[in-house]
């Protein structure tokens, strides 16, 4: 791997070094002043009830946009961060911004019941983890329910005796946790069970295809199922249109989150859309509280 010399601002580049790697090496080194300079900002996308339309809680997404570079999606700088060594701050940040908000809106009576943060498996790499989120529902006076750590399920297939505990400590505070993008990895049936697990999160790949695929839908079903059975709220991520909205309805799939209902949004746009609806109980979609 390359790396700057000195860290500082100065950068040399070798003769062979390619595009490519220097590219990343000028964005690993404006992420990491952006992280410093705490530039990166949280955008929140609701989830509610496919039938009412009522708010079941928020995912807290994690935006950059850097001055050069324009703005970066996290599919990008996420890895970057975990090579670069900022996915621990970034976590931490995360952490604290999504705890600030919440509280914010228990402050204002907004009712949005819990908010849900993304973590690397590299954040499962802190013994301290779980304290750290204590301190920050203890500082922002929050009961662990407000909060959902979201972990992939590649964290699930390597848990360690050490992430588990991580995980049970976490869930000790009343802390939910999230399998994300459930059903793209290897995780095994056996290790959604034997795992301290809340929700799993269906990932937006079988929601896309699962109008038109009677195997996808096939798949869902079972998801559905195998999260009702092992007590696991199940969440489908990624619906953007009304058809889509009724056939996981129908399937009772009890939390739905996508486009359809809002795209990600800034705090005040995401305020703004709460107040829109009248609050958090009213229905999401016209008609949505006609079918349940
Ligand atoms: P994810 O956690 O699975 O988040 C869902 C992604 O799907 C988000 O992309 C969201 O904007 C997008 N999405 C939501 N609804 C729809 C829809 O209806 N249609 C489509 N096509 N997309 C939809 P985003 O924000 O670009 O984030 C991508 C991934 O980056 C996230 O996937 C998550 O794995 C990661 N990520 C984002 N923020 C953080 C963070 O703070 N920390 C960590 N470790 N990872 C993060
Ligand atoms: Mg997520
Ligand atoms: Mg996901
Ligand atoms: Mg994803």
């Amino acid at each position: 791997r390359v790396k700057a010399a000195g860290g500082g601002d100065a950068l040399f580049f070798s003769h062979g070094m390619n595009r490519l790697a220097r590219d990343r090496l000028l964005l690993g080194a404006a992420l990491r002043r952006a992280v410093a300079a705490g530039d990166l900002r949280l955008e929140y996308q609701p989830q509610v009830r496919p039938g009412c339309g009522g708010l079941y809680g928020v995912e807290a997404l994690a935006r950059w946009c850097d001055p050069e570079f324009g703005e970066v999606p996290p599919d990008r700088f996420i890895g970057l961060a975990e090579e670069i060594g900022e996915i621990e701050a970034i976590g931490r940040w995360a952490l604290r911004e999504a705890c600030r908000a919440m509280a914010r809106w228990r402050a204002a009576g907004l009712g949005v019941p819990v908010v849900a943060i993304n973590l690397s498996p590299f954040n499962f790499r802190s013994r301290d983890l779980p304290d750290c989120i204590a301190a920050l529902l203890d500082e922002h006076d929050l009961p662990g329910r407000c909060l959902t750590v979201e972990i992939t399920e590649g964290l699930m297939m390597e848990a360690t005796p050490q992430t588990l505990d991580i995980m049970r400590r976490i869930r000790a505070l009343g802390v939910g946790l999230s399998v994300d993008d459930f059903g793209t990895g290897f995780s095994s049936l056996s290790s959604l069970a034997s795992l301290p697990v809340t929700e799993v999160k269906m990932d937006r790949s079988f929601i896309a295809r699962c109008e038109r695929e009677k195997r996808a839908q096939t798949l869902v079903t079972a998801m559905i199922g195998v999260g009702r059975s092992l007590d696991l709220t199940v969440v489908a991520e990624g619906v953007e249109s009304e058809d889509q909205r009724r056939l996981l309805h129908e399937l009772e799939c009890p939390v739905v989150q996508g486009y359809l209902f809002s795209r990600p949004l800034p705090l005040d746009a995401f305020e703004r859309w709460l107040a829109a609806r009248g609050g958090a109980a009213a229905p999401a979609v016209a008609g949505g509280a006609a079918v349940g």
